[in-house]
Protein backbone atom coordinates (compact mmCIF):
# COMPACT_ATOMS: atom_id res chain seq x y z
CA UNK A 1 0.00 0.00 0.00
CA UNK A 2 1.04 3.34 -0.90
CA UNK A 3 2.14 5.63 1.64
CA UNK A 4 -0.58 8.46 0.37
CA UNK A 5 -4.00 5.74 1.07
CA UNK A 6 -2.18 4.93 4.19
CA UNK A 7 -2.03 8.58 5.23
CA UNK A 8 -5.66 9.43 3.55
CA UNK A 9 -7.09 6.59 5.90
CA UNK A 10 -5.36 7.68 8.89
CA UNK A 11 -6.25 11.55 8.56
CA UNK A 12 -10.12 10.38 7.73
CA UNK A 13 -10.79 8.51 10.76
CA UNK A 14 -9.31 11.04 12.92
CA UNK A 15 -11.69 13.34 11.39
CA UNK A 16 -14.35 10.88 12.41
CA UNK A 17 -13.16 10.27 15.57
CA UNK A 18 -13.56 14.22 16.60
CA UNK A 19 -16.59 14.42 15.34
CA UNK A 20 -18.27 12.77 18.44
CA UNK A 21 -21.08 10.92 17.22
CA UNK A 22 -21.89 9.38 20.79
CA UNK A 23 -24.51 7.49 20.22
CA UNK A 24 -26.27 7.05 23.41
CA UNK A 25 -29.35 5.30 22.74
CA UNK A 26 -31.75 8.57 22.87
CA UNK A 27 -33.05 9.25 19.96
CA UNK A 28 -31.58 12.49 20.42
CA UNK A 29 -27.78 11.71 20.34
CA UNK A 30 -25.62 10.39 17.80
CA UNK A 31 -25.75 13.71 15.70
CA UNK A 32 -24.26 11.57 12.52
CA UNK A 33 -25.23 14.10 9.90
CA UNK A 34 -21.48 15.51 11.05
CA UNK A 35 -19.94 12.30 10.02
CA UNK A 36 -21.93 12.23 6.85
CA UNK A 37 -20.98 16.06 5.97
CA UNK A 38 -17.21 14.80 6.48
CA UNK A 39 -17.53 11.73 4.24
CA UNK A 40 -19.91 13.54 1.90
CA UNK A 41 -16.67 16.08 1.11
CA UNK A 42 -14.29 13.59 1.59
CA UNK A 43 -16.04 11.40 -1.31
CA UNK A 44 -17.26 14.40 -3.82
CA UNK A 45 -15.27 14.84 -6.95
CA UNK A 46 -13.94 11.50 -7.63
CA UNK A 47 -16.95 11.26 -9.85
CA UNK A 48 -18.57 9.59 -7.01
CA UNK A 49 -22.91 10.49 -7.03
CA UNK A 50 -23.34 10.91 -3.03
CA UNK A 51 -26.88 10.52 -1.40
CA UNK A 52 -27.57 11.62 2.16
CA UNK A 53 -30.57 10.15 4.55
CA UNK A 54 -31.84 11.66 7.24
CA UNK A 55 -34.22 9.15 9.54
CA UNK A 56 -35.08 12.21 11.88
CA UNK A 57 -32.90 15.36 12.54
CA UNK A 58 -29.14 14.87 13.34
CA UNK A 59 -29.16 11.17 12.38
CA UNK A 60 -27.98 11.26 8.45
CA UNK A 61 -26.73 7.83 6.39
CA UNK A 62 -24.34 8.10 3.57
CA UNK A 63 -24.58 5.97 0.58
CA UNK A 64 -22.77 6.09 -2.78
CA UNK A 65 -21.83 3.47 -5.20
CA UNK A 66 -19.73 2.33 -8.49
CA UNK A 67 -22.48 1.13 -10.67
CA UNK A 68 -21.80 -2.76 -12.22
CA UNK A 69 -21.66 -3.37 -15.80
CA UNK A 70 -23.18 -6.77 -15.38
CA UNK A 71 -26.87 -6.75 -14.05
CA UNK A 72 -26.64 -10.01 -13.65
CA UNK A 73 -23.07 -10.30 -11.40
CA UNK A 74 -23.31 -10.33 -7.78
CA UNK A 75 -22.94 -6.76 -5.63
CA UNK A 76 -20.95 -5.94 -2.55
CA UNK A 77 -21.86 -4.05 0.00
CA UNK A 78 -19.36 -2.32 2.31
CA UNK A 79 -21.30 -0.85 5.26
CA UNK A 80 -19.83 0.83 8.18
CA UNK A 81 -21.35 2.88 11.15
CA UNK A 82 -20.29 6.52 11.93
CA UNK A 83 -21.86 6.98 15.68
CA UNK A 84 -19.77 5.46 18.83
CA UNK A 85 -20.55 4.78 22.42
CA UNK A 86 -19.61 6.78 25.44
CA UNK A 87 -16.70 6.98 27.14
CA UNK A 88 -15.77 7.28 30.72
CA UNK A 89 -13.32 10.35 29.92
CA UNK A 90 -11.65 10.13 33.26
CA UNK A 91 -10.48 6.39 32.61
CA UNK A 92 -8.69 7.59 29.27
CA UNK A 93 -4.67 8.42 28.72
CA UNK A 94 -5.61 10.54 25.91
CA UNK A 95 -8.59 12.41 24.65
CA UNK A 96 -11.03 9.89 23.30
CA UNK A 97 -11.99 12.57 21.28
CA UNK A 98 -9.13 14.02 20.22
CA UNK A 99 -8.12 11.05 17.34
CA UNK A 100 -4.27 11.48 18.10
CA UNK A 101 -1.58 10.33 16.23
CA UNK A 102 1.03 9.29 18.55
CA UNK A 103 4.13 6.67 17.36
CA UNK A 104 2.20 5.48 14.68
CA UNK A 105 -1.08 4.65 16.79
CA UNK A 106 -4.69 6.88 16.44
CA UNK A 107 -6.46 7.03 19.32
CA UNK A 108 -9.65 7.21 20.11
CA UNK A 109 -13.76 6.15 20.86
CA UNK A 110 -14.17 4.44 17.48
CA UNK A 111 -10.50 3.36 16.64
CA UNK A 112 -11.56 -0.30 16.62
CA UNK A 113 -15.57 -0.36 16.83
CA UNK A 114 -15.60 0.57 13.54
CA UNK A 115 -14.49 3.99 12.08
CA UNK A 116 -11.11 2.54 11.06
CA UNK A 117 -13.30 0.30 9.00
CA UNK A 118 -15.70 3.14 7.91
CA UNK A 119 -12.88 5.36 6.84
CA UNK A 120 -10.99 2.28 5.13
CA UNK A 121 -13.82 1.46 3.47
CA UNK A 122 -14.77 5.01 1.68
CA UNK A 123 -11.16 5.29 1.14
CA UNK A 124 -11.50 2.42 -1.15
CA UNK A 125 -14.27 3.50 -2.67
CA UNK A 126 -12.77 6.47 -3.60
CA UNK A 127 -9.45 5.83 -4.82
CA UNK A 128 -11.29 2.53 -7.42
CA UNK A 129 -13.15 5.49 -8.44
CA UNK A 130 -10.57 7.78 -8.90
CA UNK A 131 -8.89 5.65 -11.09
CA UNK A 132 -12.18 4.43 -13.47
CA UNK A 133 -12.82 1.14 -11.65
CA UNK A 134 -15.48 -0.33 -13.89
CA UNK A 135 -16.73 -4.05 -12.32
CA UNK A 136 -19.35 -6.07 -13.42
CA UNK A 137 -21.12 -6.32 -10.48
CA UNK A 138 -22.07 -3.16 -8.36
CA UNK A 139 -20.21 -1.89 -5.54
CA UNK A 140 -22.03 0.09 -2.77
CA UNK A 141 -20.55 2.19 0.23
CA UNK A 142 -22.86 2.92 2.95
CA UNK A 143 -21.67 4.97 6.16
CA UNK A 144 -24.73 4.82 8.64
CA UNK A 145 -26.02 6.15 11.63
CA UNK A 146 -27.34 4.57 15.06
CA UNK A 147 -25.56 1.06 14.89
CA UNK A 148 -24.77 1.21 18.54
CA UNK A 149 -28.54 1.57 19.56
CA UNK A 150 -30.64 -0.60 17.37
CA UNK A 151 -30.36 0.52 14.06
CA UNK A 152 -33.45 2.43 14.20
CA UNK A 153 -32.11 5.37 12.94
CA UNK A 154 -29.70 4.04 9.91
CA UNK A 155 -29.15 0.26 9.31
CA UNK A 156 -32.82 -1.02 9.74
CA UNK A 157 -34.33 2.83 8.34
CA UNK A 158 -32.56 2.35 4.92
CA UNK A 159 -33.83 -1.46 4.93
CA UNK A 160 -37.06 -0.81 5.55
CA UNK A 161 -37.38 2.67 3.26
CA UNK A 162 -34.77 2.97 1.29
CA UNK A 163 -34.12 -0.55 0.21
CA UNK A 164 -33.23 -0.06 -3.48
CA UNK A 165 -30.26 1.82 -2.39
CA UNK A 166 -28.57 -0.87 -0.08
CA UNK A 167 -30.33 -3.81 -1.28
CA UNK A 168 -27.04 -6.24 -2.20
CA UNK A 169 -26.17 -9.88 -2.80
CA UNK A 170 -23.60 -9.72 -0.36
CA UNK A 171 -22.48 -7.44 2.12
CA UNK A 172 -19.78 -7.03 4.66
CA UNK A 173 -19.81 -5.01 7.86
CA UNK A 174 -17.96 -4.92 11.36
CA UNK A 175 -15.46 -6.83 12.16
CA UNK A 176 -13.43 -9.92 11.88
CA UNK A 177 -9.87 -10.10 10.18
CA UNK A 178 -7.92 -9.72 13.70
CA UNK A 179 -5.24 -12.82 13.48
CA UNK A 180 -5.70 -15.07 15.65
CA UNK A 181 -3.30 -17.84 16.95
CA UNK A 182 -3.66 -20.41 19.68
CA UNK A 183 -0.54 -21.65 20.09
CA UNK A 184 -0.60 -22.76 16.37
CA UNK A 185 -0.79 -20.92 12.89
CA UNK A 186 -2.90 -18.13 12.29
CA UNK A 187 -6.20 -17.69 10.93
CA UNK A 188 -8.35 -15.15 10.13
CA UNK A 189 -12.13 -14.51 12.00
CA UNK A 190 -15.16 -13.98 9.56
CA UNK A 191 -18.43 -13.42 11.04
CA UNK A 192 -21.27 -15.27 10.03
CA UNK A 193 -23.69 -14.92 12.48
CA UNK A 194 -24.57 -13.15 15.51
CA UNK A 195 -26.57 -13.81 18.68
CA UNK A 196 -29.83 -12.76 18.93
CA UNK A 197 -31.10 -9.47 21.15
CA UNK A 198 -33.96 -9.68 23.53
CA UNK A 199 -33.33 -5.70 25.82
CA UNK A 200 -35.88 -6.52 28.90
CA UNK A 201 -36.60 -5.53 32.23
CA UNK A 202 -37.71 -7.28 35.51
CA UNK A 203 -40.12 -5.42 37.70
CA UNK A 204 -39.54 -5.85 41.61
CA UNK A 205 -42.75 -5.03 43.80
CA UNK A 206 -42.77 -3.86 47.31
CA UNK A 207 -44.89 -1.57 49.38
CA UNK A 208 -44.39 1.83 49.87
CA UNK A 209 -42.98 3.39 53.50
CA UNK A 210 -41.87 5.51 55.56
CA UNK A 211 -37.84 5.58 54.87
CA UNK A 212 -37.44 6.20 59.04
CA UNK A 213 -38.85 3.05 59.94
CA UNK A 214 -37.29 0.24 57.94
CA UNK A 215 -37.98 -2.75 60.19
CA UNK A 216 -40.58 -5.32 58.05
CA UNK A 217 -40.98 -2.81 55.55
CA UNK A 218 -41.52 -4.32 52.20
CA UNK A 219 -38.99 -2.90 50.31
CA UNK A 220 -38.40 -3.37 46.39
CA UNK A 221 -34.95 -1.96 46.50
CA UNK A 222 -33.69 -4.65 48.60
CA UNK A 223 -35.48 -7.05 46.67
CA UNK A 224 -33.84 -6.08 43.81
CA UNK A 225 -30.84 -6.18 45.08
CA UNK A 226 -31.03 -10.08 45.69
CA UNK A 227 -32.79 -10.22 42.48
CA UNK A 228 -29.60 -8.55 40.89
CA UNK A 229 -27.54 -10.69 42.67
CA UNK A 230 -29.11 -14.31 41.90
CA UNK A 231 -29.27 -12.87 37.83
CA UNK A 232 -25.64 -12.07 38.18
CA UNK A 233 -24.63 -15.32 39.56
CA UNK A 234 -26.84 -17.84 37.24
CA UNK A 235 -25.11 -20.00 34.53
CA UNK A 236 -27.00 -20.69 31.93
CA UNK A 237 -26.20 -24.29 30.45
CA UNK A 238 -22.72 -24.24 28.25
CA UNK A 239 -24.49 -25.37 24.63
CA UNK A 240 -21.60 -26.51 22.07
CA UNK A 241 -23.63 -25.79 18.74
CA UNK A 242 -21.96 -26.16 15.05
CA UNK A 243 -21.52 -22.88 14.99
CA UNK A 244 -18.83 -23.15 17.55
CA UNK A 245 -17.98 -26.45 16.80
CA UNK A 246 -17.14 -25.20 13.09
CA UNK A 247 -14.94 -22.13 14.53
CA UNK A 248 -12.65 -24.42 17.36
CA UNK A 249 -12.15 -26.71 14.33
CA UNK A 250 -10.78 -23.93 12.13
CA UNK A 251 -8.19 -22.84 14.30
CA UNK A 252 -5.00 -24.23 15.04
CA UNK A 253 -5.13 -25.34 18.57
CA UNK A 254 -3.18 -27.75 20.01
CA UNK A 255 -5.62 -30.87 21.09
CA UNK A 256 -5.27 -30.60 24.89
CA UNK A 257 -6.59 -27.14 24.27
CA UNK A 258 -9.75 -27.95 21.55
CA UNK A 259 -11.24 -31.01 23.79
CA UNK A 260 -12.22 -28.77 26.20
CA UNK A 261 -13.49 -26.18 24.00
CA UNK A 262 -15.47 -28.68 22.89
CA UNK A 263 -16.49 -30.51 26.17
CA UNK A 264 -19.92 -28.67 27.87
CA UNK A 265 -18.46 -30.95 31.01
CA UNK A 266 -16.12 -28.20 32.50
CA UNK A 267 -16.66 -25.32 30.20
CA UNK A 268 -17.35 -22.50 32.22
CA UNK A 269 -14.46 -23.19 34.77
CA UNK A 270 -11.93 -23.33 31.45
CA UNK A 271 -13.02 -19.74 30.13
CA UNK A 272 -12.35 -18.54 33.41
CA UNK A 273 -8.57 -20.12 33.28
CA UNK A 274 -8.24 -18.61 29.99
CA UNK A 275 -8.55 -15.13 30.55
CA UNK A 276 -10.23 -12.25 28.24
CA UNK A 277 -10.69 -14.82 25.01
CA UNK A 278 -12.64 -16.63 27.83
CA UNK A 279 -15.25 -14.38 27.80
CA UNK A 280 -16.04 -14.42 24.11
CA UNK A 281 -16.02 -18.39 24.66
CA UNK A 282 -18.24 -18.61 27.15
CA UNK A 283 -20.75 -15.93 25.49
CA UNK A 284 -20.61 -17.58 22.58
CA UNK A 285 -21.84 -21.14 24.01
CA UNK A 286 -24.79 -19.97 25.87
CA UNK A 287 -27.51 -17.58 25.63
CA UNK A 288 -26.57 -14.61 28.54
CA UNK A 289 -28.79 -12.54 30.84
CA UNK A 290 -27.29 -9.24 31.63
CA UNK A 291 -28.37 -6.67 34.46
CA UNK A 292 -26.90 -3.22 33.17
CA UNK A 293 -29.49 -0.74 34.55
CA UNK A 294 -31.63 0.03 37.71
CA UNK A 295 -34.47 2.50 37.66
CA UNK A 296 -36.35 2.67 41.12
CA UNK A 297 -37.06 5.37 44.26
CA UNK A 298 -38.59 8.75 44.37
CA UNK A 299 -37.50 10.14 47.34
CA UNK A 300 -34.66 9.68 49.93
CA UNK A 301 -37.78 9.17 52.87
CA UNK A 302 -39.58 7.16 51.03
CA UNK A 303 -38.77 3.15 50.46
CA UNK A 304 -39.97 2.04 47.15
CA UNK A 305 -42.79 0.26 45.89
CA UNK A 306 -41.44 -0.18 42.18
CA UNK A 307 -37.72 -1.06 40.88
CA UNK A 308 -36.71 -1.65 37.27
CA UNK A 309 -34.24 -3.63 36.63
CA UNK A 310 -32.71 -3.27 32.83
CA UNK A 311 -31.33 -6.78 31.30
CA UNK A 312 -29.36 -7.51 28.39
CA UNK A 313 -29.88 -10.30 26.91
CA UNK A 314 -28.31 -12.36 24.09
CA UNK A 315 -30.00 -15.56 22.70
CA UNK A 316 -28.60 -18.20 20.96
CA UNK A 317 -30.35 -19.40 17.60
CA UNK A 318 -33.69 -21.32 19.11
CA UNK A 319 -33.47 -19.80 22.05
CA UNK A 320 -37.39 -17.52 22.19
CA UNK A 321 -39.07 -15.87 25.33
CA UNK A 322 -40.27 -18.94 26.35
CA UNK A 323 -36.63 -20.35 26.74
CA UNK A 324 -35.19 -17.00 28.54
CA UNK A 325 -38.68 -17.16 30.94
CA UNK A 326 -37.55 -20.34 32.23
CA UNK A 327 -33.96 -19.49 32.55
CA UNK A 328 -35.17 -16.93 34.62
CA UNK A 329 -37.37 -18.85 36.93
CA UNK A 330 -34.43 -20.87 37.40
CA UNK A 331 -32.13 -18.12 38.60
CA UNK A 332 -34.64 -16.22 40.86
CA UNK A 333 -35.84 -19.55 42.59
CA UNK A 334 -38.54 -18.38 45.25
CA UNK A 335 -38.14 -14.89 44.01
CA UNK A 336 -40.13 -15.28 41.10
CA UNK A 337 -43.68 -13.96 42.46
CA UNK A 338 -42.12 -11.35 43.29
CA UNK A 339 -40.72 -10.21 39.97
CA UNK A 340 -42.47 -9.32 36.45
CA UNK A 341 -41.02 -10.27 33.31
CA UNK A 342 -40.78 -7.15 31.37
CA UNK A 343 -40.12 -8.31 27.20
CA UNK A 344 -38.65 -5.74 24.77
CA UNK A 345 -38.11 -5.91 21.09
CA UNK A 346 -37.21 -9.18 20.31
CA UNK A 347 -34.78 -9.62 17.48
CA UNK A 348 -33.60 -13.60 16.62
CA UNK A 349 -30.33 -14.44 16.23
CA UNK A 350 -28.81 -14.51 12.32
CA UNK A 351 -26.64 -16.49 10.60
CA UNK A 352 -24.97 -16.83 6.84
CA UNK A 353 -23.69 -19.46 5.47
CA UNK A 354 -19.68 -19.79 4.63
CA UNK A 355 -18.41 -21.17 2.02
CA UNK A 356 -20.13 -18.85 -0.26
CA UNK A 357 -18.11 -17.00 -3.48
CA UNK A 358 -17.40 -13.94 -1.06
CA UNK A 359 -15.83 -16.02 1.59
CA UNK A 360 -13.72 -17.48 -1.23
CA UNK A 361 -12.97 -14.21 -2.29
CA UNK A 362 -11.84 -13.09 0.99
CA UNK A 363 -9.56 -15.84 1.21
CA UNK A 364 -7.99 -15.33 -2.20
CA UNK A 365 -7.12 -11.50 -0.83
CA UNK A 366 -6.00 -12.44 2.45
CA UNK A 367 -4.02 -14.88 0.94
CA UNK A 368 -1.39 -12.00 0.46
CA UNK A 369 -1.58 -10.19 3.79
CA UNK A 370 -1.63 -14.08 5.95
CA UNK A 371 -0.04 -16.31 3.61
CA UNK A 372 -1.53 -19.72 4.90
CA UNK A 373 -3.78 -18.42 7.51
CA UNK A 374 -7.41 -20.08 7.42
CA UNK A 375 -10.99 -18.07 7.38
CA UNK A 376 -12.65 -19.17 10.31
CA UNK A 377 -16.35 -18.76 10.67
CA UNK A 378 -17.53 -17.27 14.16
CA UNK A 379 -20.57 -16.33 15.83
CA UNK A 380 -20.56 -12.96 17.27
CA UNK A 381 -22.19 -12.48 20.96
CA UNK A 382 -22.79 -8.54 20.29
CA UNK A 383 -25.14 -7.43 17.29
CA UNK A 384 -24.47 -5.79 14.25
CA UNK A 385 -26.33 -4.32 11.51
CA UNK A 386 -25.75 -7.46 9.61
CA UNK A 387 -29.36 -7.97 11.12
CA UNK A 388 -31.04 -5.57 9.76
CA UNK A 389 -29.43 -7.23 6.10
CA UNK A 390 -30.05 -11.02 6.45
CA UNK A 391 -33.51 -10.74 6.51
CA UNK A 392 -33.33 -9.39 2.66
CA UNK A 393 -31.31 -11.68 1.46
CA UNK A 394 -28.33 -10.57 1.74
CA UNK A 395 -24.97 -12.19 2.47
CA UNK A 396 -23.94 -11.00 5.24
CA UNK A 397 -20.03 -11.16 7.16
CA UNK A 398 -18.34 -8.91 9.63
CA UNK A 399 -14.93 -8.54 8.49
CA UNK A 400 -11.99 -6.34 8.47
CA UNK A 401 -7.98 -6.97 8.48
CA UNK A 402 -5.23 -5.83 11.16
CA UNK A 403 -2.23 -6.40 12.13
CA UNK A 404 -0.36 -8.50 14.49
CA UNK A 405 -0.37 -6.06 16.79
CA UNK A 406 -4.28 -6.30 17.40
CA UNK A 407 -5.20 -8.98 18.64
CA UNK A 408 -8.73 -11.37 19.64
CA UNK A 409 -8.02 -9.89 23.21
CA UNK A 410 -7.11 -6.21 22.54
CA UNK A 411 -10.43 -6.02 20.18
CA UNK A 412 -12.38 -7.83 22.85
CA UNK A 413 -10.74 -5.06 25.38
CA UNK A 414 -10.88 -1.69 23.65
CA UNK A 415 -14.71 -2.00 22.05
CA UNK A 416 -16.58 -0.04 23.90
CA UNK A 417 -13.54 0.48 26.45
CA UNK A 418 -11.28 2.51 27.59
CA UNK A 419 -7.96 3.62 25.51
CA UNK A 420 -9.44 2.61 21.92
CA UNK A 421 -6.77 2.96 19.66
CA UNK A 422 -5.79 1.06 16.13
CA UNK A 423 -2.27 0.94 14.53
CA UNK A 424 -1.87 2.69 11.21
CA UNK A 425 -0.11 -0.20 9.66
CA UNK A 426 -3.68 -1.89 10.19
CA UNK A 427 -5.18 0.98 8.57
CA UNK A 428 -3.17 0.50 5.50
CA UNK A 429 -3.32 -3.20 5.31
CA UNK A 430 -7.27 -2.95 5.36
CA UNK A 431 -7.85 -0.21 2.71
CA UNK A 432 -5.74 -2.16 0.85
CA UNK A 433 -7.59 -5.22 1.61
CA UNK A 434 -11.12 -3.37 0.52
CA UNK A 435 -9.43 -2.17 -2.68
CA UNK A 436 -8.43 -6.14 -4.04
CA UNK A 437 -11.35 -7.85 -2.48
CA UNK A 438 -13.60 -5.25 -4.75
CA UNK A 439 -11.40 -6.30 -7.81
CA UNK A 440 -11.47 -10.00 -7.26
CA UNK A 441 -14.88 -10.21 -6.41
CA UNK A 442 -16.94 -7.73 -8.34
CA UNK A 443 -14.63 -8.25 -11.34
ZN1 LIG B 1 -19.56 -1.34 15.89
Amino acid sequence: MGDAATGEVTELLQQLIRNRCVNDGTPESGDEARSAGTLHAYLEGSGLDVERFESRPGRESLVTRIEGTDPAAPSLLLLGHTDVVPVNEDRWTRDPFGGELVDGVVWGRGAVDMLNLTASMAVATRRLAGRGFRPRGTLIYAAVADEEANGTFGAAHLADHERDHVAADYMITETGGFPISLGGDVALPVLVAEKGTMSSRLRVTGTPGHGSMPFGADNALVKAGEVVRRVGAYEPATRIHDQWRAFVEGIDIPAELAEPLLSEEGFVEMCAAIGPIGRMAHACTRTTITPTLVHGGSKLNVIPDTVEIGLDIRTLPGDGLDEVRAMLDDALGDLSDDVEFVPGHVIDATASASGTPLWDAIARVTEQFYAGAPLVPVMMPGATDARHLRPLGTVSYGFGLFSEAISLEAIATMAHGDDERVDVESLGMVTEMWEQLAVDFLG
